[in-house]
Formats: structure tokens, C-alpha cells, sequence
């Protein structure tokens, strides 16, 4: 689950890390206000939304007076910012961060992430920070340092000034990185980050270190333990489809693609995926229903689907072990007799109670195609779909 800046920013403010003062904004009065709470030369008026890249798409704007923070609230509020994280269909600024501006020295990048290949936290940090790291990765990744970190002892103060030194921070600071990356780190640990990134970390003219952007992801099967972080959640940032989901304990994830799937189990979901790709087609979503559906959460991933309007045709692949094939049929019955449909449906259903559920589904009346194996079914679907 991701947060927005000013959301991680007072997290990190709790810890001990350095933020620039600022305060949230949902309107253009707001805005002002805060900046004349701030009461500094330089106010910088940021977008807030669920993704990176928002300096160089003018989401982020550096005022002089009051009167250039509010004209700058106007453009941004309401405006759809398109960066290079957002897709080409952007994402709508619903709220601001206006805080104080900083004096910047240079520009570092500092990460902490979860390495899935050491099974570790992994600190990363460049002195190449600022808005171009995505090049700076891809192009010269010498100049990108990693210090592997031990669970059991956690991020050691020798490993925190190696980074800080190897980033070539001025001597006098490197004490002061150092104690930040130690607090950002048990940021992490305590809040069961997957990813807590500081882009730019900056030295300022008056000898500060200090976070000016902040980027906090949370590891989902961890939030019952924080219901602070829970609340954090933004609605407006998430695909309501996959919202509509989370309520009714599907896994349901939007994909690009035309063709709808329902399968039970991530495993084949994933394969049924793989296989709709092998034959052409292209998925338009993930979804698991779970091992033990019933009719009605078989239903509501069925109508979600469905709401998808660039699905062009359904493929549902039940191998139904704990789950009853013929639950499955009761609810796409049911889904279809609410919502009807008009667009191609093959299904390969296999397990307990097939016989029941492949009947129940001849007897309903619906246009279904039957496949007998998950590639008859995939190669189907996508000749449906191409028509
Ligand atoms: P994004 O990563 O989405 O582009 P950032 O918060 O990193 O957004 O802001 C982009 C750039 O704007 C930063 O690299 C920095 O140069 C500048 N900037 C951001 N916040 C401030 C601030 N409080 N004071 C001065 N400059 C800032
Ligand atoms: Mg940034």
C-alpha cells in the first residue's frame, strides 16, 4: 500500500528524520494558509498524488510570494498530472503539500528495499540523486552503492558512514546522514516497509541533511498490525474495481488487456494468464477467487470483471479441488442473470461436482463455449475475442 509524500514525510518527522516544515492542502484557501503559517521566502507547492516523476511534469512549484502559492494551487488542484509512473491517463490532484523551500547543496538518492534474492534490507544510495536516478540505474549502475543489511543487528553506524562516504558527503555531515539512514531504516523495520525511498536527499547552504521527497510502500499482509498506516489509505489512488474487490476477498488486480479471467488459486491464474499470452491474447485482468468460494464472491468477481469495459470476452478456468464446480456455475447464473452478457464466455471447468456445474450451465440458457483442457479454452477465447 503506498502513502502520499507529506503522509510518509510526518512518519518520518515521528523518527527523527529531517523534513522540510509543511502542512497538506485540499484547497486553494488552504494553501494559502499554510503558507502563511510557513512564513518563509521560498514556499514550494507540491501535488500529491501515487506517483513519482511529478517535478518534471510541473507538479511540483517553487513560489515567491503568497500570491504565486495560490495561483499555483489553482493550476494544480484539479488539473491531471501525467508523469512517467502515472500511464498516459494521469492522475487527478486532489490535495497539495505546501512547504517551506530549501536551500539545496546537492542532490543524493537514498533507498531502503526488500531484496528478494539475499532475502535481506537493502540500502542503496547514489550521489546522483534527484530526478533522473530511473537513467542513472539503467546507464552507469557503478554509481549506485548497496549495503546489505543484517536482520539481527540491523543497519550498523559502520555501514550507515561507508554509504554516507562512499557518497562523498561533505566529512562534517557524514554523522548526521549516517544517524538519518539509521532512522529510516527503523522506519522500515517497525512499519514493515517494502519500500521507503528519498529522492532527493539534500545537503543544504546552511550544513542540513535533510529528506525532501519521500516514498513509503507498506507490505500489505502486515497492515493489521498498523491500523495508523491503514487509515493513510487513499481511496481516489486505487482502481475502484480492485477496491470493489479487497471488500469481497478476491484478489483481483486490472491489467491492460481485453480478455476477463476467473480462476481460483494465484498459481493458475497466473498460468492462465501465461497461456492466454502464448495464444495471442492479451489478459485484462488477474483475478483469484480463492479456494472455497461461494456462489455470491463468485458472483461479485464475475460482475467486476464485467464493469471492465475493455473486456472483450471471459475465460473462466475453475480446476475445482476444495472449491464445487458447481458453486462456480451458480454464480456466473446468478452475475449474468443481473447484469446479462453480450460478450463471448468459454469455461473449462474441472473438479468436484463437474458434472453438476457443467450442467447447470447448458441448462441456463447462456452462450457458453466449452473448452475441454486450459489450452483449447485460452486458443478459444482469443479466437472469440479477434473476430
Ligand atoms: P518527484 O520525485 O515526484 O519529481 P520531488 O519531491 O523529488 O518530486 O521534487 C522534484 C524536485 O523539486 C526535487 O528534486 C528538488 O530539486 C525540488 N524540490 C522538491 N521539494 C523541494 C523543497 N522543499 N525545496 C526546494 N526544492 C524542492
Ligand atoms: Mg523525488
Amino acid at each position: 500500500m503506498n502513502i502520499h509524500e507529506y503522509q510518509s514525510k510526518d512518519l518520518l518527522r515521528e523518527y527523527g528524520v529531517n523534513v522540510p516544515r509543511g502542512y497538506v492542502a485540499f484547497t486553494v484557501e488552504e494553501a494559502v494558509e499554510n503558507a502563511k503559517k510557513l512564513g518563509s521566502d521560498v514556499t514550494v507547492v507540491k501535488a500529491q498524488i501515487h506517483a513519482g516523476g511529478r517535478g518534471k511534469a510541473g507538479g511540483v512549484k517553487i513560489a515567491k510570494s503568497l500570491e504565486e502559492v495560490e495561483q499555483y494551487a489553482k493550476e494544480l488542484l484539479g488539473k491531471t498530472l501525467v508523469t512517467h509512473q502515472t500511464g498516459p491517463e494521469g492522475k487527478e490532484v486532489k490535495r497539495l503539500l505546501i512547504e517551506e523551500g530549501s536551500n539545496i547543496d546537492k542532490e543524493y538518492y537514498i533507498g531502503l528495499v526488500l531484496d528478494r534474492k539475499t532475502s535481506r534490507v537493502v540500502l542503496m544510495g547514489s550521489a546522483e540523486g534527484g530526478m533522473e536516478i530511473e537513467e542513472v540505474a539503467k546507464e552507469s549502475p557503478e554509481k549506485i552503492f548497496t549495503e546489505v543489511i543484517d536482520p539481527l543487528v540491523g543497519l550498523t553506524g559502520f555501514q550507515a558512514r561507508r554509504m554516507a562516504f562512499n557518497l562523498n558527503f561533505p566529512n562534517e555531515l557524514v554523522n548526521k546522514v549516517a544517524k538519518l539512514l539509521q532512522n529510516l531504516y527503523k522506519v522500515f523495520v517497525e512499519k514493515d516497509c517494502m519500500i521507503a525511498e528519498i529522492n532527493p536527499l539534500v545537503t543544504t547552504k546552511e550544513g542540513e541533511v535533510v529528506a525532501l521527497d519521500a516514498k513509503i510502500n507498506f507490505d500489505e499482509n502486515a497492515l493489521y498490525r498498523h491500523p495508523e498506516i491503514l487509515e493513510l489509505r487513499d481511496f481516489d489512488e486505487e482502481d475502484p474495481n480492485e477496491i470493489e474487490a479487497s471488500k469481497h476477498g478476491l484478489s483481483y488486480i486490472k491489467l491492460d488487456g481485453n480478455i476477463g479471467c476467473m480462476v481460483n488459486g494465484a498459481g493458475l491464474a497466473m498460468a492462465t494468464m501465461d497461456i492466454i499470452k502464448y495464444h495471442g491474447g492479451n489478459p485484462a485482468n488477474f483475478l483469484d477467487v480463492g479456494g472455497d468460494a461461494t456462489a455470491e464472491k463468485v458472483a461479485e468477481a464475475f460482475k467486476i470483471i464485467l464493469s471492465d469495459e475493455n473486456v472483450k470476452g471471459i475465460f473462466v478456468n475453475v480446476f475445482g479441488g476444495i472449491m464445487k464446480c458447481d458453486n462456480i456455475a451458480a454464480g456466473i447464473i446468478e452475475a449474468t442473470k443481473q447484469l446479462g452478457l453480450n460478450i463471448p464466455l468459454v469455461v473449462r471447468l474441472e473438479g468436484t461436482n463437474v458434472d453438476i456445474g457443467k450442467k447447470m450451465l447448458e441448462e441456463s440458457g447462456l452462450n457458453i463455449v466449452a473448452a475441454d483442457s486450459m489450452a483449447d479454452g485460452a486458443q478459444k477465447i482469443v479466437d472469440l475475442v479477434n473476430q
